[in-house]
C-alpha cells in the first residue's frame, strides 16, 4: 500500500515535471502566448466569478436595504467597464496574436525535433523505442503543447476562483466551507478512479488506435493506390477495419460504463446534497428564521459553494486524467529529445579536394542490437581514382559496408582509415562532405529540379547542367532546371519515370564538389541501353574522384577497375572483370548467368 502510495507520489511529480518543462519549452519559442495563456483566462473569468457572489451578494444586499439604489447603478457600471476592458485584452490576444503565435510555436516544436532527428545517429531509426518517440512526437506534440498550455490556464482560473470565492465564503460563513470540504473529500477519489478508468481505457484502446491509424494510412497514401485498385486488397482491408470496429466498440462498453456510474456518483450526490441541499437548508435557516445572515449572505454561499466545488471538481477529476496523460507524452518527448548519439563526433575536419587512399582493415560488423556479424573481417585497399564495383548476391553485406565507409554506422571491429587516419576521428559533419552518397532508395524532394540536383536552394545553373548531362538526363522540362517537382508545392510539379527520377539522383553526385562517390545501385532503374550510357558518362564524369558502387547488374561492373565479391558478408573473390572471369569462380558464374539472360531475350 505505501509502495503504491509512493509510487503514486512520484508519478505525479514527474507529471508536474514534465508539465514545467513544456511549459518552458512554449515559454522558450512563444514567451507571450505563455504569459497570455497565464494571465487572460484568468483576468477575463474573474468578472463572472465575483458577479456571481459579490456582485449579487451587493445587489440583493442594497435592495433588501431599500435605500440607495444608485449604488448599484455605479457599481454595475464599474462591472460592465471591467468586463469592457477585460473583453478587449482577451478578444485582442486570443484573435489577433494567438494565431500567429500558434505558427510561432508549431515553427519551434517542429524545427526542435527536426534538428534532433537529423544529428540523430542512422543507426537510431533501427531502434524502435527511438522511433516510436520519434513518430510520437512528430505526430502529437503541437496538440500537447496546446493541451498543457489550455490545462494549465484551466487549473489556475480554477485555483482563482476558489481562493476569491473561498474567502468570501470565509467573511460570511466559515460554515459553509465544511460542505465544500464533505464534497470535496468525496468528490476526489472518485475523481482518481475515474482517471484511473480513463487511463486504463486509453491502454486498452491504443493496440486498436494504431490499427486505425494503418488503415487511414493504406488508403489515403498513394504508394498503396495502385494496389489498391488492381487487386482485392481494398475488400480484404475492408473487412480488418470493419472488424477492428467492432472490437473497439466491444472493448470500450465495459469502461464507458464504469465511467458513467462514477460520473454519476460524483457529480450528483455530493452536489446535490451537500451544496444545493445541505447550504440552502443551514443559509435558509440563518437568513430567514435566525436572521443571523441577510439574504444576499445567502445568494452569495449557495452560488459561491457550488462555483468552487465544481472548480474542485474539475481540478481533480478532469485535470487529473490529461495531465496524466499529457505527462506521459511529455515524458516520451524528453526522451526523444534527450537521447544521446553513439557515433561520437571527432575533430577532424579535412575535406579532401582530391581522393586519397581509403582503407578497411578488419573490419567486422553486426547491427546494433543483433548477435550476427553481417560482415566479417574486411580488407580491402582503395587506391585514388579508382572505380570500385561491389557484387554479391542479396543480403552479402554490400550496402552495410558502404554504410560503414559514409559513418551511418561505425564498426564493431577493426577500422576504416582514409589517408591513414581512422575515420572515427573526423567531425561527422564535415566528414560527410567528402561524400557523395546516391542510394537505393533515393528520395526527390519538393523543390526545383536545380534544387534537387545540388541539394541546397542556390543551385548553379552550369554545374546542374553538366551534372545532368553526366547521368544522360535528357528530359526537356517546361522551365528547365527551375521546373518544380512533385506536386507538393505546385499543382504543376512535373512527375518523372522511376528511371528519370534515378538520373537526378545520380546527378547530385557528379554536382557535388568531393573526392569520393558511393553509388548504391545507380542503374537499378535504367534499362540496358540507357545503363550503357550511364556507364560511359559515368566513367568521364567520375574521372576526378574515386567511385565505389554496388551494382547486381554485372554488365555495369565491366567498367570497374577492380571488382569486390561478396558472399555472407565476406570477401570472397577480388580482382578485375577479365581476372575473374579467368578465375572462372562465382562471380564468372553470376556474370555469365546473367549473359545467358540476356542472349536469351
Ligand atoms: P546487400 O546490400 O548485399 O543486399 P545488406 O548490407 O543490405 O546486403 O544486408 C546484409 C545483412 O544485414 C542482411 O542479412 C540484412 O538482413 C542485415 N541487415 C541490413 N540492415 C539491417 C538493419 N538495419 N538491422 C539489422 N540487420 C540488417
Amino acid at each position: 500500500m505505501k509502495n503504491n502510495a509512493k509510487e503514486k507520489v512520484k508519478e505525479s511529480s514527474n507529471a508536474l515535471k514534465n508539465y514545467v518543462y513544456m511549459l518552458k519549452f512554449i515559454g522558450k519559442h512563444t514567451p507571450f502566448m505563455l504569459f497570455g495563456y497565464m494571465f487572460f483566462d484568468v483576468l477575463a473569468n474573474l468578472p463572472w466569478t465575483l458577479s456571481n457572489v459579490v456582485l449579487l451578494k451587493y445587489i440583493i444586499d442594497v435592495v433588501t436595504e431599500g435605500t440607495g439604489y444608485e449604488r448599484i447603478f455605479y457599481v454595475l457600471a464599474a462591472f460592465v467597464v471591467f468586463v469592457i476592458v477585460t473583453n478587449l485584452c482577451t478578444t485582442l490576444f486570443y484573435e489577433a496574436s494567438v494565431p500567429k503565435q500558434k505558427e510561432k510555436l508549431y515553427f519551434g516544436i517542429y524545427k526542435t525535433i527536426y534538428d534532433k532527428a537529423a544529428k540523430m545517429d542512422y543507426e537510431a531509426y533501427d531502434n524502435p523505442e527511438y522511433y516510436n518517440d520519434l513518430v510520437l512526437a512528430m505526430n502529437s506534440m503541437n496538440d500537447r503543447a496546446y493541451n498543457v498550455l489550455g490545462n494549465t490556464q484551466d487549473i489556475l482560473t480554477n485555483i482563482a476562483g476558489v481562493l476569491t470565492i473561498g474567502t468570501v465564503i470565509v467573511t460570511i460563513d466559515p460554515v459553509c466551507l465544511v460542505f465544500v470540504f464533505l464534497c470535496v473529500a468525496i468528490m476526489t477519489p472518485i475523481g482518481r478512479m475515474i482517471a484511473k478508468v480513463n487511463v486504463e481505457r486509453t491502454e486498452a484502446m491504443t493496440p486498436l488506435d494504431r490499427k486505425n491509424l494503418y488503415f487511414s494510412r493504406v488508403f489515403y497514401l498513394q504508394d498503396y493506390a495502385k494496389e489498391l485498385r488492381l487487386s482485392g486488397a481494398g475488400k480484404m482491408i475492408e473487412r480488418r477495419y470493419n472488424k477492428n470496429i467492432f472490437d473497439r466498440i466491444t472493448t470500450i462498453s465495459p469502461y464507458l460504463r464504469r465511467q458513467w456510474q462514477l460520473y454519476f456518483c460524483q457529480e450528483s450526490l455530493p452536489m446535490t446534497l451537500l451544496i444545493y441541499l445541505g447550504i440552502t437548508l443551514l443559509m435558509g435557516y440563518k437568513a430567514i428564521v435566525t436572521k443571523e445572515v441577510g439574504m444576499g449572505d445567502f445568494a452569495a454561499t449557495f452560488n459561491g459553494a457550488a462555483s468552487i466545488s465544481n472548480s474542485v471538481f474539475a481540478i481533480t477529476s478532469w485535470f487529473a486524467i490529461s495531465f496524466r496523460e499529457n505527462g506521459l507524452y511529455i515524458e516520451k518527448f524528453k526522451r526523444f529529445m534527450n537521447a544521446k548519439e553513439k557515433i561520437i563526433n571527432g575533430t577532424d575536419k579535412t575535406v579532401y579536394k582530391k581522393p586519397v587512399t581509403i582503407k578497411f582493415q578488419n573490419v567486422s560488423f553486426k547491427y546494433p542490437g543483433t548477435e550476427k556479424y553481417v560482415l566479417r573481417n574486411i580488407n580491402l585497399e582503395i587506391s585514388p581514382y579508382k572505380k570500385i564495383a561491389l557484387v554479391g548476391y542479396n543480403g552479402a553485406g554490400k550496402t552495410t559496408l558502404t554504410n560503414l565507409l559514409l559513418r551511418l554506422y561505425d564498426v564493431t571491429d577493426g577500422k576504416i582509415t582514409i589517408d591513414g587516419k581512422d575515420i572515427r576521428d573526423w567531425d561527422i559533419k564535415t566528414y560527410h562532405e567528402n561524400f557523395a552518397a546516391v542510394f537505393q532508395d533515393f528520395s526527390l524532394f519538393g523543390a526545383t529540379l536545380g534544387e534537387n540536383v545540388s541539394m541546397n536552394d542556390s543551385p548553379e545553373a552550369e554545374k546542374v547542367k553538366k551534372a545532368l548531362e553526366a547521368s544522360n538526363f535528357e528530359r526537356e522540362l517546361p522551365d528547365g532546371t527551375d521546373s518544380m517537382l512533385l506536386r507538393e508545392f505546385d499543382d504543376n510539379g512535373v512527375s518523372l519515370s522511376g528511371g528519370e527520377a534515378q538520373k537526378i539522383a545520380i546527378a547530385r553526385a557528379f554536382y557535388k564538389d568531393c573526392a569520393f562517390a558511393v553509388l548504391d545501385e545507380p542503374s537499378a532503374n535504367l534499362d540496358p541501353i540507357a545503363e550503357y550510357a550511364l556507364n560511359h558518362s559515368m566513367t568521364k564524369a567520375a574521372e576526378d574522384k574515386t567511385v565505389i558502387f554496388i551494382s547486381h547488374r554485372l554488365s555495369t561492373t565491366v567498367m570497374a577497375d577492380e571488382i569486390y565479391m561478396l558472399e555472407n558478408g565476406e570477401i570472397v573473390e577480388h580482382g578485375t572483370h577479365e581476372e575473374l572471369l579467368e578465375k572462372d569462380g562465382k562471380y564468372a558464374y553470376m556474370f555469365r548467368l546473367q549473359a545467358e539472360k540476356y542472349n536469351s531475350k
